[in-house]
Order: structure tokens, then sequence, then C-alpha cells
């Protein structure tokens, strides 16, 4: 059933009832405009039934929207008295839909009422990758997702290897499966008008290529070659690997070569020397 989004009457008038004055520092910036929340949405491919998850519905905006196309949905949100007023908001618009709110930091999430399949939100800029990243590891549930994020960080989130802005993020959001832009969104369609611009990007969630604790080990190269990028992995991974000769050594085994940097490899590769430190340390 069609319902009604929040415009910039609704937006101003909810804060004003909650007398919230929106915070950087939880990176609260409301969508007031049903265009955008139709487009992300629309850009979500949410299928019947599915699961989904809003990390950060603030008073609602997204929330709606989501709700609008039936699906169930769980919405974890930080703040106690957006989290609190949801509902209600929820109940006058869309007095049919299926919401859980959760009043938790979702970087600390672990359990959710249902498994989530789809992850669709307007995530808080500052901690938009780690909350991806956290999400990924503790719902394997999850099989795709599309979050507004900002420009500079979805490009990174999206990027290939030998791009400018590959990097940390890159490999490990590349560990979880495909990413990929899905467009920019005007400064305009938020209260208060962010500093920064911001994109759509998709994920799909594939096969893990390797085992959790593989993938510990792969992070853990992955943030050594990029906390020195300008470095050769021999240079840049002499400490996790114990000195330049033994670094060396595993990369020669791994198949890849030890002056070659970071943003040269992929996610298979940093797999690969993970593997082979490995079977060294045997
Ligand atoms: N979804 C709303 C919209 O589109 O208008 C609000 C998006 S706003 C960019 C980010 C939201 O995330 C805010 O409501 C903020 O309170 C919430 N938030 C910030 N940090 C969070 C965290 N660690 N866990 C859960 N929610 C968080």
């Amino acid at each position: 059933a069609a319902v009604q989004l929040l415009g910039p009457a609704e937006i101003r008038d909810l804060a004003e009832l909650l007398d919230i004055q929106p915070t950087k520092k939880l990176g609260q910036n409301f969508v007031h405009d049903a265009n955008t929340v139709r487009r992300i949405v629309r850009a979500a491919g949410i299928e019947a039934g599915e699961q989904v998850l809003e990390v950060g519905p603030g008073l609602g905006s997204l929330t709606l929207g989501i709700l609008e196309t039936g699906a169930p949905l769980t919405a974890v949100e930080i703040d106690k008295r957006l989290a609190a007023q949801l509902p209600l908001t929820v109940q006058q618009l869309a007095p049919d839909a299926d919401l859980t709110v959760v009043t938790q930091d979702a970087l600390r999430v672990t359990t959710l009422p249902a498994d989530p399949a789809r992850l669709v939100a307007n995530l808080p800029y500052n901690v938009s990758v780690p909350v991806l990243l956290h999400l990924l590891e503790h719902f394997p549930s999850l099989r795709g997702g599309l979050v507004m994020v900002q420009s500079e960080v979805g490009e990174r989130l999206a990027a290939k290897p030998g791009s400018k802005v590959y990097g940390s993020p890159s490999v490990k959001a590349a560990w979880y499966g495909r990413w990929f832009t899905a467009g920019q969104v005007s400064r305009q369609v938020f209260w208060p008008v962010p500093n920064v611009d911001s994109i759509l990007v998709g994920f799909e969630v594939g096969e893990a290529p390797g085992t959790e604790e593989e993938r510990v080990r792969t992070f853990a190269l992955v943030d050594a070659a990029f906390g020195q990028r300008r470095k050769m992995l021999r240079q840049s991974l002499s400490e996790v690997l114990g000195s330049s000769a033994a670094a060396t050594g595993v990369l020669e085994s791994a198949g890849v070569d030890p002056t070659a940097r970071g943003e040269a490899l992929t996610v298979a590769d940093f797999l690969s020397i993970a593997r082979a430190a490995a079977s060294s340390d045997d």
C-alpha cells in the first residue's frame, strides 16, 4: 500500500516535537525528499518476503519507503529519542507495517530478532565502513544491500586494484562479495545539508574465499600493506611476517612479486599470502 513519505514539513515537525538538534557526531542528516527515498528503495531491489535491516533509521524517512514495499524490517538506531519515536511515526503513517526497532549501536549488534537478508540504509558517515564490515562479519544471512555513504567512501568500496582510491576498505569489502556504485545523491535532499557529497553503493554477497581464520589473517596483512601503501610489500609486510627476508620468502611462495605494492593486489592475492604465511609457520 502507498505510504505517505516524509517531506521537509514532516521532518521539521518531528524534529521540533522531539526537540532534537541533529548531531554531527552521530552523522545525523535526515532525508526530506520522497523521490530520493523511492530511488534508494527501487535500487535496493527488495524481493518479496525478504527480511530487511536498516541501520540509523533516524526520523524514519527511508524506513517508511522500505515499509511501503511490504518487507518485514528491523531498524537499529543508537539515538534513544529517535528509536522511541520511530514506532509512533510508523504506526501513524504505515499502520500495517512489520517493523522492529532495536535501540543499539550497530557496531555492537551481534544478534537480531530475525536473520536479515538485505541491508538498506542511509549510513552514519563517520562509521559507514566499520558498520558495513561488522554487519557482514556477524550476519552471514545477508545476501546483499544498498547503502548511501559519503562519495569518497563509496568510490573506495567499489574500487578495483590499481585504482588511486583502492585501499583497505576495498579489499575487505571484496572479501564478502561484489560492490558497485549506483549514482550520486544531491546534498540538498538532507536536513541539515551536509558538507560532503553522497553516493549509493550496492553489494551482492558471494561465497567467502576462505575460512574465518583465514579472513582474520588476510585482513591483518591488508592493514599492514595499506598502512604503508607507498612501500613495497617485502617492506610493508616485514613486521607482520617477521622480517623483510621472511616476507620475501612468503610472497614468493604465494606467487606475489615482493616489490609490488598493496594497491596492485586482489583479495585473492592477499589470501594467498595469508595461506603461504600460515604454512611457513607450520
Ligand atoms: N535514515 C535516516 C534518513 O535517511 O533520514 C537517517 C540517516 S542519518 C545519515 C544516520 C542515522 O544513524 C542517524 O539517525 C543516527 O542517529 C544513526 N546512527 C549514528 N551512529 C549509529 C550507530 N553506531 N548505530 C546505529 N545508528 C547510528
